[in-house]
């Protein structure tokens, strides 16, 4: 989201004759945009702004005057004690109000540090800068688009619902609009991005709320829209349609991330997850009923607040239960203003240590089986960028693999089907199948 996010701020920053640069040392604006959801996240941006401000101090000593803003979860979390701890920055901006951005960089410009963190009522959607053709062409064959916003579940390990606020959905014209321009401009794959994406709820055209499944059925419609994904999802928010559309439309991705975060019920409820792993696996039971090939990933945090053996061998056990894609996996480590973060039996750090690498471990095995399945499959793959040695391109595969192949790099922007014959760690090898039935749009991009 954060990606989506920087990139809607130089859109939105263009109009006032802001273009990016390559190095925070040639800018005249640096806006350092946060996330809070990694351990000691205010610490680091704290560290970053020490940088920033020796920048802005040389540029000074050189008759240039340099602003720097500081946006995302950590401004809105921290406030005026940025402008406390950091007084060289110029304008503290929280996620909700970068649609300002303009007004607010010429206001601190002019009157000096500003902090600007309400939650507005007015939608900053309908405030942003729409990019340009040449700006989307520039990002590449994929793009995020933002659907809904913040949470009402509450984890008590998660500062989202303090950060990002109550959830929002985008009306479907809004994000079907979004989508038809992106898809018209040559991008062939959209993830619909929210932090509980699958609670989307948003305004129909016929004045009824839709669901996500009802919102992806509508942007398949879309001339030029070839992949759909949508990310990150709860569990008790997959709704019947939604398991149906993983069946029924071949434009969404047979590739899922659903965060499971812990196997132990008992844990399940401290963390007030609102679901059992009894509900977890039926939800998974019927996806692969609906798309028997489903890649499924999740999230994983081990060392939560009281968690034993007992409860961890039940998370361990589910990995190989599931048979994951892969996984992203943390120790928890406590978010202030968390209810997590005043539990009792805090683990200790060697124990949470050992119980993550068992866990990454038993992640990496079932990865390796699910990516080993796919050799000697033919399978579509979109070229996304050259790859890291010359002659070698990188797309990704309906499963959100990165494939690898000797091709030459006008083929980024195609679908191609492709042998696959090898896999590494994170990656497949493979040849082309067949020579592209699709003219790229998309030459050079990401070179
Ligand atoms: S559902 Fe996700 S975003 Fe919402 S509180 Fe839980 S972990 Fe945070």
């Amino acid at each position: 989201m954060n990606v989506y996010d920087s990139r809607r701020m130089t859109d939105t920053l263009a109009p006032e004759g802001y273009s990016e640069t390559t190095t925070a040392d040639d800018a005249d604006l640096i806006i350092l945009n946060t996330c809070h959801i990694r351990e000691k996240a205010a610490e680091k941006v704290y560290s970053e702004l020490g940088r920033m401000r020796r920048l802005k101090q040389a540029a000074a000593e050189n008759g240039r005057g340099v602003l720097i803003a500081v946006a995302g979860c950590v401004a809105q979390a921290e406030g005026d004690e940025i402008i406390r701890r950091a007084p060289a920055v110029d304008l503290v901006v929280g996620s909700q109000n970068y649609h300002r951005l303009p007004e607010l960089v010429a206001r601190a410009g002019s009157d000096g540090p500003l902090v600007d963190t309400e939650f507005p009522v007015d939608d900053k959607f309908d405030h942003l800068a729409a990019p340009s053709d040449a700006a989307i062409r520039a990002r590449g064959v994929t793009a995020f688009v933002t659907v809904q916003e913040g949470c009402d579940k509450f984890c008590s390990f998660c500062v989202v619902p303090y950060t990002r606020g109550a959830e929002t959905s985008r009306p479907v014209n809004k994000v079907a609009a979004e989508v038809e321009r992106l898809a018209k401009a040559g991008v062939r794959e959209i993830t619909l991005i929210g932090q509980n994406v699958n609670a989307y709820h948003g305004a129909g055209p016929d004045g009824r709320q839709w669901s996500l499944a009802q919102l992806l059925e509508r942007l398949v419609q879309l001339p030029g829209v070839e992949r759909l994904r949508y990310t990150t999802s709860h569990p008790r928010d997959m709704a019947d349609d939604l398991i149906a559309a993983h069946r029924d439309l071949p434009t969404l991705m047979p590739q899922l991330h659903l965060p499971v975060q812990s196997a132990s019920d008992r844990i399940l409820a401290a963390m007030n997850r609102q679901h059992t792993r009894a509900d977890y696996l039926d939800v998974v039971a019927r996806l692969r009923e609906a798309r028997p090939d489903l890649a499924l990933t999740s999230d994983f945090i081990v060392g939560f607040p009281g968690e034993t053996d007992a409860d961890f061998a039940a998370t361990l056990n589910l990995v190989g239960e599931v048979g994951y894609a892969g996984a992203f996996s943390f120790k928890y480590s406590p978010r202030p203003g968390t209810p997590g973060a005043d539990m009792d039996e805090q683990v200790d750090d060697a124990v949470k240590s050992e119980r993550l690498q068992l866990l990454q471990q038993a992640i990496d095995r079932t990865r390796a089986m699910f990516n080993r399945g796919c050799v000697g499959r033919t399978i579509s793959v979109l070229f996304e960028r050259p790859g890291r040695h010359a002659g070698q391109i990188v797309g990704r595969s309906p499963y959100l693999q990165p494939v690898q192949i000797d091709a030459s790099p006008s083929m980024i922007g195609a679908i191609a089907d492709v042998t696959i014959t090898e896999i590494a760690s994170n990656s497949l090898f493979g040849a082309l199948a067949q020579q592209p039935s699709r003219v790229p749009a998309f030459a050079g991009a990401g070179a």
